[in-house]
């Protein structure tokens, strides 16, 4: 009665974020979809030639140049898609437009990944923002992600488990280094919440890793057992 209950009032939250949003094809503009069937087909996801840590691509001759660089604290991460094209334009639909029914299909296309993922996680969270920074944009786009995938995995998603308390420098134009030392403790972790669990974390998109890697890190001193990672997209290694 109770899952009842909460999948209809779900329903009504989508129905009434359409009406507000009414989907359009972030590819094409074609009305009635946020990504049409045929926008669908041509997105481009990450393939077989990954690295099984952080699910960037490898290069032929180096391997992993991302993994190369820092060995991440997270035990693996993956995306749905390279951060390119169509889904480059849904996320800043998402987070910089609120259009926030976008977010129901890019947490479906997640789900099938994470269905292919030999994980056992325990509960959900999402990669937090600072309260100054949840107030400037009004929600975060993650916690989005996160609580239509923590629903469709069948678990609790606790957005408490992780905070950010540091406003730091945005990781735009950073190099690699200098974006995993702008990280370093800006976020607190729960351990109440996180002890002897493991974690699927969510974000929207990962770059070098480095907010990945610091959440990781951050949960796993506070006694996290292991930290999955998943993001809509990825960039493509430079
Ligand atoms: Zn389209
Ligand atoms: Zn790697």
């Amino acid at each position: 009665m109770t899952e009842n209950l909460h999948l209809s009032a779900s329903h009504l939250l989508w129905s009434v974020i359409d009406w507000i949003y009414p989907p359009v094809c972030c590819g094409c503009g074609q009305d009635g979809h946020d990504i049409c069937p045929e926008c669908q087909t041509s997105l481009q996801r990450p393939g077989a030639d990954i690295c099984q840590k952080c699910g960037k691509t490898l290069d032929p001759l180096d391997g992993c140049l991302t993994c190369g660089a820092v060995l991440a604290s997270y035990d693996a991460a993956r995306a749905a898609f390279f951060y390119e094209g169509t889904i480059r334009e849904a996320i800043h639909q998402l987070k910089f437009n609120g259009n926030l029914g976008i977010s129901r299909l890019l947490s479906k296309m997640l789900f099938s990944v994470y269905l292919m993922q030999k994980w056992q996680p325990d509960l959900v969270t999402a990669v937090p923002l600072t309260k100054r920074h949840l107030n400037e944009r009004g929600f975060n786009q993650s916690n989005w992600l996160a609580a239509p995938i923590a629903r469709l995995v069948g678990l609790k998603f606790l957005k408490g488990a992780l905070q950010k308390t540091l406003d730091t420098e945005t990781q735009v134009g950073l190099d690699h280094t200098q974006r995993f030392e702008n990280l370093k403790g800006a976020f607190q972790a729960e351990p109440v919440l996180v002890k002897g669990k493991s974690i699927l974390l969510i974000d929207d998109v990962m770059t070098t890793g480095a907010t990945f890697n610091e959440c990781a890190k951050t949960l796993k001193q506070a006694g996290a057992k292991k930290v999955y990672c998943l993001s809509v997209a990825t960039t493509r290694p430079i």
